[in-house]
């Protein structure tokens, strides 16, 4: 059986009550029976004293004056000769019972003696005389003893009651005592059960409010803790997701391309395949390779960015102007087999960014290509910069608009994100995995720009890349 806290409080204080208690008790009872005895002593010395001359002056009728001294005194008398012979007593007992305070009062002093005498305690105080002659008063001690019994009595029914109104104020006291204890008991064990919202008072200035503060900075610690846990966890599952989607997406790809060469190279393995069919079939394998080719490509470039991250890119001022010049002339070819026009226009030759030149061109190349590949076919595109400044910064906004189709509301907040297509069968067409506007977004990102798009169906589409402008001190070409 395991005792509360309380109970084992209660119960020392109960047996600390019970042995303080016996030993008064027991103390009292002794000191009160010696005190007693003494007092006794004492009388019949007195009482032997003052009577003894006027013994030996009535020696001559020893019975009678024993007698009378016995009745004055109340205690037994005898009346001894100088030899020891008993002269007078008060009472047959008197004159046979003599004992050693007979010879101590014949040596000159005063004789004391206890002892038993037909069943019961007597005290014996013999005084010597002038003359020789020894009185000798002696007393029961029933009458101590009694009034040592009801003390006994009384001190036992005072000593009860102190015990029980000691037992109700331990009650008392423990309940006090243990209710913060009980209480800090409920709290941690809500604690325990993970429920951290479970109040806790400040504590006054003693132990309780020191251990109250100290479980409190301790479950807002292991909140903390928990919830850092909590958050790494779901960290860790998005991430988990991102590379089991990520890879389900990669497998994806490749399997059109790779089923498509498969049967056609399967159709040209056979013999009776006519020569112009597999020129045909040819020219579809090498399609669908450069499609994986791509797709590889764009594999790459992102694990590149991945792998390298912010700090390994180069930062140096860039040419707006020049880069936008060299991506028109990039998908010059791409944007005749359209007859898109491709203009740069209103960059202003000093429009300078700090960046990576090669980033920045990957990006903008991606965005030229896009607006070329998704806008209208015979269509305009074109390159504008204007110079900006965000949060304190200057930088310069390279916008790259189309008039094509655009890109429905509900599409555009996903348009950024790894292998999303608005129209995958439109977009795979041209070749495209839903992977170049992620890496756009990756690099500009990369380079403490931004990247944002607005779109209105049926009118165009544009992209607005911000980058950072180089600090004065940097301009330079
Ligand atoms: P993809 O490699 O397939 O072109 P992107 O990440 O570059 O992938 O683009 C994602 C999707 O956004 C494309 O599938 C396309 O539908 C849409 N998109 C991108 N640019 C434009 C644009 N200028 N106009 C209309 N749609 C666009």
């Amino acid at each position: 059986m395991t005792l509360s806290f309380r109970s084992k409080l209660l119960a020392s204080h109960v047996a600390l009550v019970l042995v303080a208690g016996s030993i008064a008790l027991f103390t009292l009872d002794r000191a009160l029976a010696a005190d007693l005895v003494r007092q006794l002593d004492q009388r019949l010395e007195d009482q032997g004293k003052g009577a003894i001359e006027w013994a030996e002056g009535g020696k001559r009728h020893p019975d009678r004056i024993t007698t009378r001294i016995a009745n004055i005194v109340e205690a037994e008398v005898t009346l001894f000769e100088k030899d020891g012979t008993v002269l007078g007593a008060s009472s047959p007992e008197a004159r046979t019972d003599i004992g050693p305070e007979l010879a101590a009062a014949q040596a000159g002093s005063v004789g004391r003696a206890t002892r038993r005498r037909d069943g019961r305690d007597f005290h014996y105080v013999a005084v010597p005389g002038s003359e020789g002659t020894v009185l000798r008063l002696a007393q029961p001690l029933s009458e101590v003893n009694e009034t040592v019994a009801a003390m006994r009595r009384r001190l036992l029914f005072a000593s009860t009651l102190a015990v029980l109104v000691a037992i109700v104020l331990g009650i008392l006291a423990s309940r006090v005592a243990s209710r913060p204890l009980s209480e800090m008991t409920t709290t941690a064990t809500r604690l325990a059960r993970g429920d951290f919202d479970a109040p806790i008072p400040e504590g006054d200035r003693d132990e309780f409010g020191v251990l109250w503060r100290a479980l409190k900075s301790l479950a807002s610690q292991l909140k903390a803790r928990i919830g850092e846990l909590v958050e790494e966890g779901d960290r860790l599952q998005r991430l988990m997701t991102v590379r089991r989607d990520f890879v389900a997406n990669v497998s994806h790809e490749l399997r059109t391309p790779v089923t498509s060469i498969q049967g056609y190279a399967e159709t040209l393995l056979r013999k009776d395949t006519p020569p112009e069919t597999r020129h045909q079939f040819l020219e579809v394998i090498h399609r669908q390779a450069q499609r994986i080719g791509a797709l590889v490509e764009q594999l790459l470039a992102l694990s590149e960015l991945e792998a390298r991250g912010r700090d390994d890119l180069a930062r140096e001022s860039v040419s707006v102007l020049s880069v936008a010049r060299h991506v028109a002339e990039t998908v010059a070819g791409h944007a005749e087999d359209r007859s898109v026009t491709v203009d740069v226009e209103g960059v202003d030759g000093s429009a300078l960014v700090f960046a990576d030149p090669e980033g920045v061109e990957r990006a903008l190349l991606n965005l030229v290509d896009n607006a070329v590949t998704y806008g209208k076919a015979g269509g305009n595109v074109t390159v504008t910069a204007v110079t900006t400044t965000e949060r304190g910064r200057e930088g310069v906004a390279i916008i790259v608009a189309d008039d094509g189709e655009g890109i429905e509301p509900q599409h555009l907040p996903r348009i950024f994100e790894r292998f999303y297509r608005v129209d995958s069968g439109r977009s795979r067409q041209h070749g495209g995995a839903g992977l170049g506007l992620a890496i756009v977004k990756h690099l500009i990102e990369s380079m403490d720009g931004s990247i944002e798009v607005e779109s209105e169906v049926g009118k165009g589409t544009r992209f607005r890349v911000t980058l950072p402008a180089p600090r004065p001190s940097m301009r330079r070409i």
